[in-house]
């Protein structure tokens, strides 16, 4: 007996020495709360807001949109996309008044990461209001709107990130190893969205921050706007998607008296910390949604690690964000399918490797020794401000071997038409040959990465029937280059989909010759 009690006091000891700091950190004490993030005036009937702890679970929103569809039959039909891991559907509630041609298609999706509880329940409360509302009702005549308000749910009954085989839905945007991610894709593919949100919840408390001034900052921004820098996305649609969307929530939000910044991530480097703003990453969602010539934005409202904390506020930030993106989508239709007509063959080359620009700047944070606002001088680099290092001519079309049935598989999945040559045929094309091979050694997302360079030879090849052929001139052919060429930081070969060595030669062809009708 005293033995045993002896032995749950040295683990008691040592779970204080451990835990103990972490635990007497209070990620956002009461006073923090109030002058920067006092909750909001928020009646809204969607689940959590029912009960006092906890958040919706999926049985709860299932109620919630089985209601609203059986409501109003004319405006909301529901449907199922797939399944999770843990086998519950995962709902698509669909939003629309007849079904004009005319009308922009709006993709929204949230809870992709299952810890970020106000993504789902702001969602829920929108389309709440799009329904219920009569102010809001307008939006429906002119848009076509889908909404997967839940894309994690096994992650979202836990409170955690991830579903259940551990690895990050928005680090797996191409490399499709997630069911789930799957699932989605393709009802997005198949949705071909003009206007596309995703919505998260930022950690205003990372490990960066607590290094910094004698308690440690955080971040004062109610919301990040997170859209792509990758250059393989027409520069007018970025500049469009910038300058009539993301800046008009900005200051639908000002308005509100709601804080907003450009998102940044922070990473050490040898000693100093260094800011990436923005992305040109298509393993993630906002570059990978552009990349299909279609405005995207992912959105980071300040949360995770919040608990209930400021709920009804990051609740209402989310569809304050929605809303703004549905008014200005409404009335800026006819000019929206001017840019994307413009944007989607923009590009004459193909951006391979890219560099961002690096510059300083105040960024400001709360200084939680003196609940203050500071500005601190720090290096960013800035995706969104990048430049080409390597390209390639776009060439007619990719040409896979018939063995790379997976890959054709996922191109599908991405959106892109694959069909097959239908007769075995000589043709002049480009290869890849591997000059430079290295591995990871460690897994990236339960893969090893492969980091090559390659040089293209002028050959002759004969090419099977069954061979795959993926022509360019399509809406998502920003995917399609960014997953095919194997230099660039998410294709397939970078992902080890397809699986090379030093010398080989790839089983991918560029075609740049005049296209050829064999299809099936
Ligand atoms: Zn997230």
């Amino acid at each position: 007996m005293l033995l045993t009690m002896k032995y749950t006091y040295t683990i008691i000891a040592l779970f204080y020495c451990t835990f103990g700091v972490a635990q007497l950190f209070n990620p956002q004490p009461h006073a923090m709360t109030e002058k920067y993030f006092p909750d909001l005036e928020l009646n809204s009937p969607t689940p959590a807001f029912q009960k006092k702890k906890g958040f919706t679970t999926y049985k709860e929103m299932i109620a919630f949109l089985e209601d609203r569809a059986k409501k109003h039959p004319d405006r909301a039909t529901l449907s199922y996309i797939g399944s999770s891991q843990k086998g519950n559907a995962i709902p698509l509630l669909h939003l629309r008044k007849g079904v004009s041609a005319d009308a922009i298609r709006v993709w929204i999706q949230a809870g992709i990461h299952g810890d970020e509880p106000a993504s789902t329940e702001g969602v829920l409360y929108l389309i709440d209001q799009l329904l219920e509302n009569a102010g809001y009702s307008h939006l429906l005549d002119r848009l076509d709107i889908a909404i997967v308000p839940m894309g994690n749910i096994d992650g979202f009954q836990q409170q955690e990130r991830t579903p259940r085989n551990g690895l990050d839905m928005n680090r797996d945007q191409v490399k499709l190893l997630i069911p789930e991610s799957v699932a989605l894709k393709q009802a997005f593919s198949d949705f071909g969205a003009q206007v596309a949100m995703d919505f998260h919840e930022y950690n205003p408390f990372r490990s960066s921050y607590q290094k910094m001034g004698k308690a440690g900052y955080t971040l004062p921004h109610d919301v990040m706007f997170l859209y792509s820098g990758n250059l393989n996305i027409g520069a007018s649609l970025r500049q469009y998607t910038e300058e009539a969307f993301v800046a008009r929530a900005k200051q639908d939000l000002q308005d509100k008296k709601i804080r907003s910044f450009d998102y940044f991530t922070p990473s050490e480097q040898n000693g100093y910390t260094q800011y990436n703003l923005g992305s040109v990453n298509a393993r993630a969602s906002a570059t990978s949604f552009a990349l299909t010539n279609c405005i995207a934005t992912l959105f980071e409202v300040r949360g995770v690690s919040l608990g209930r904390t400021s709920f009804k506020r990051r609740t209402l930030t989310t569809f304050y964000l929605a809303l703004s993106y549905l008014e200005t989508a409404c009335r800026e239709s006819d000019n929206i399918k001017r840019v994307l007509d413009r944007s989607v063959d923009e590009n004459k080359k193909v951006v391979v490797r890219s560099s961002r620009e690096t510059s300083e700047q105040e960024f400001a944070f709360i200084d939680r020794a003196t609940n203050s606002v500071v500005t601190e001088k720090v290096i960013v680099k800035n995706a969104l401000r990048s430049k080409p290092i390597k390209t390639r001519k776009i060439p007619t079309a990719y040409i896979l071997m018939p063995g790379e049935k997976d890959i054709a598989a996922k191109l599908q999945v991405l959106g892109l038409a694959v069909r097959q040559l239908g007769e075995e045929v000589m043709l002049p094309v480009e290869n890849y040959v591997v000059t430079r091979y290295r591995r990871e050694s460690l897994k990236y997302e339960n893969v090893y990465r492969q980091e090559v360079a390659t040089k293209n030879h002028k050959i002759e090849k004969k090419f099977p029937a069954d061979a795959y052929i993926v022509y360019t001139d399509q809406k998502n052919r920003g995917l399609l280059v960014e997953v095919i060429e194997p230099e660039s930081n998410n294709s397939f070969t970078t992902y080890g989909v397809l699986k090379t060595g030093l010398g080989e030669e790839l089983p991918v062809y560029r075609y740049t010759g005049a296209p050829i009708h064999h299809e099936k």
